[in-house]
């Protein structure tokens, strides 16, 4: 595999409609952004299991399509705040069509690109794939936005045909600005599907395309993840603080909005931790594994639910 692909000469794959699976942080804008350059998509997620009290308050149930599709109305909600790009067509949520996994997964059987943006864990996102081979239409390219985990060990219970139609597709954080997108084949990915997705991404979705091997946290988070952690490492050793660090990587870098810590408040600590042990448990040599240990107060920041922007406050507060 080239490391990196400057151009495609294959014809861009024709995705009329899609499907986004997971309506988290990265879900919701990865749905934004499609529907943005006019592409009619899913966006489903897993059921709310229990009413708030404010919702009984107001006598609404479970079977209320207000509460049933909660979790996509509230991504929903948050891609209406999004701050306009230079391409931002103000119809765009109006494409996005919210529902939840166990209703609806049916539903893929209408669409040409199925993304599965679920929590960075290989077992969920197994699960899933399976509840997603059941319905899947063949021919239908699905692709994952993990960070970092194997796409090979996620598709080894699935069949030849459907891991021919499967890779990583994985968006940077904010997908709608970060042009950086690393594709990532396995060995059995259909190597003219790779070629046309590519062009996709490339010709339609306006990004820099970087192929990437199936290594842990392939190019950008296996870099990425190194520098955060030995920052942090370096903050415990030598006393800096986040203010120190995010003074020397945000504005006076000339990189207003990707101060280390600011950045790490928009990924989500708990993803992150996520990410981190991903290549930890992988790496074999002592040294380097010593490089992605986490120190034990981003665990502790995680276990006080402080997680960044989504739980309302991560290195920051109330963002
Ligand atoms: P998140 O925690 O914000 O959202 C995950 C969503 O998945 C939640 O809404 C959750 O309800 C839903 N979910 C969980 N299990 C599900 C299931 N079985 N079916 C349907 N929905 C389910 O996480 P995120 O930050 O959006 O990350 C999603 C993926 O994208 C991960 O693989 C992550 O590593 C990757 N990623 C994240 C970032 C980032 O900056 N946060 C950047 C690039 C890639």
């Amino acid at each position: 595999i080239k490391t990196q692909v400057q151009s495609v000469q294959g014809k861009p794959l024709h995705i009329k409609k899609a499907a986004v699976i997971g309506s988290g942080v990265m879900g919701a804008s990865i749905a934004a952004h499609l529907a943005n350059v006019g592409i009619p998509c899913y966006l489903l997620d897993i059921l709310p299991q229990s009413l708030s009290s404010e919702e009984e308050n107001k006598g609404l149930t479970l079977e209320d399509p207000q509460v049933r599709n909660k979790l996509a109305t509230t991504a929903l909600k948050r891609l209406g705040k999004m701050k306009p790009a230079a391409f931002y067509d103000p119809s765009f949520v109006e494409r996005i069509t919210p529902g939840n996994v166990e209703d609806d997964l049916r539903r893929i059987q209408e669409v040409d690109w199925i993304v599965e943006v679920v929590v960075e864990n290989l077992d969920v996102k197994k699960e899933l794939l399976a509840k997603i081979e059941k319905h899947w239409k063949p021919g239908t390219i699905v692709t994952t936005n993990t960070s970092g985990i194997s796409i090979e060990a996620m598709a080894e219970e699935l069949s030849d045909e459907f891991k021919a139609s499967f890779m990583g597709t994985h968006f940077f954080n904010p997908p709608r600005y970060m042009k950086l997108l690393e594709v990532i084949p396995h060995p059995l990915t259909d190597s003219t599907l790779l070629e046309q997705m590519v062009a996709f991404c490339e010709k339609v979705l306006g990004k820099g395309v970087v192929l990437a091997k199936d290594t842990p946290n392939f190019i950008a988070n296996r870099i990425g993840t190194y520098g955060l952690i030995v920052s942090m490492q370096e903050m415990r050793d030598n006393g800096y603080t986040v203010d120190d660090i995010d003074a020397v990587s945000g504005p006076a870098m000339g990189r207003p909005k990707s101060a280390t810590f600011r950045t790490l408040d928009i990924v989500g600590l708990d993803t992150f931790v996520h990410v981190a042990r991903n290549v930890y448990e992988q790496v074999e040599d002592e040294e380097e594994k010593q490089a992605f240990a986490l120190p034990d107060y981003v665990q502790e920041m995680v276990r006080r639910g402080w997680i960044g922007e989504k739980g309302g406050q991560g290195f920051y507060k109330k963002i």
